[in-house]
């Protein structure tokens, strides 16, 4: 199981939608589970302010990738950034492996954080964009 939040392994943290009955199976998903309080609160946090609707989570993951531009970057330049990949070494290609994985999974989790801290504001106009998508994909 993979924490929704950072992909991370999950660690036995979880999270149910209070605003479902009890008796309704869709309170719980064995998808919202976390590898540590940190994840599971910022999930937390935007689900309470989205009222249960989750956000769009390739909004998200777009604005991670884009940050692990600058340190794909910086690692590049400081192994010499007009080598060919073909020249890196195997210990060469992990560790550029390691520092976009890595800033990958930091970066989902600011993401989160940051989406729970937005304004209530900005949070409805991103859920109506996403309804107005789906309504437009439906026709
Ligand atoms: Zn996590």
């Amino acid at each position: 199981m993979k924490c929704a939040v950072c992909h991370r392994t999950a660690k036995g943290y979880g999270w149910f939608n209070p605003r479902v009955p009890r008796t309704d199976p869709s309170r719980y998903s064995d998808k919202w589970v976390f590898c540590s309080r940190r994840c599971q609160e910022a999930f937390c946090k935007l689900m309470t302010k989205t009222e249960g609707q989750m956000i769009d989570p390739s909004d998200m993951e777009i604005a991670a990738m884009q940050g692990c531009l600058g340190p794909l970057g910086e690692y590049v330049g400081s192994i010499g950034m007009q080598r060919p990949l073909a020249d890196y070494s195997r210990e060469e290609v992990l560790r550029l492996i390691d520092v976009v994985v890595t800033t990958y999974q930091d970066r989902m989790l600011d993401e989160h954080e940051r989406m729970a801290a937005q304004d209530r504001a900005f949070l409805e106009q991103r859920l109506a964009t996403q309804a107005a998508i789906r309504q437009q994909g439906r026709v």
